[in-house]
């Protein structure tokens, strides 16, 4: 079991988020820092520390994730114009809450590549 995160904080209700769906595996809120038009974050409600953590027995819920970005893709109409799904692991990957999520960015042309050359800071 991971060490509990925001993430469970806002799974039990113990702070808020704008909620945008929910069933008994999964829940999807608004990003608090948008950075696009649309922004949400989907997340297991059993936690998983991070995308290392994903294994043959808590893996069906992962698909389960992509399954409910594809429903908000279609529900929020931006399925046809496209958009950015990304699971951010350890530093290097940007991940900052240690439960996974996958974020839904929507709304605008994403860039790509996503890394700069900048120096690691010591
Ligand atoms: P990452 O950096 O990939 O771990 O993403 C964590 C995301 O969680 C960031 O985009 C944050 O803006 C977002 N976040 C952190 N706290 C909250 C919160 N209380 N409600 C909604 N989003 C949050």
């Amino acid at each position: 079991m991971s060490e509990e995160t925001i993430f469970t904080k806002i799974i039990n209700r113990d702070i808020p988020a704008d909620i945008i769906y929910e069933d008994d595996q999964a829940l999807a809120f608004k990003d608090v820092n948008p950075q696009a038009p649309f922004h949400c974050l989907i997340i297991p409600k059993e936690p998983i520390a991070t995308a290392n953590d994903i294994n043959e027995n808590n893996s069906a819920v992962v698909g389960h994730l992509y399954v409910i970005a594809a429903k908000l893709a279609a529900e929020h109409n931006f399925a046809e114009d496209g958009y950015r799904l990304v699971m951010n692991c350890n530093e290097y990957g940007g991940q900052s809450v240690y439960h996974i999520h996958l974020h839904v960015l929507a709304g605008k042309q994403m860039g790509w590549p996503p890394y700069t050359d900048k120096p690691k800071q010591a």
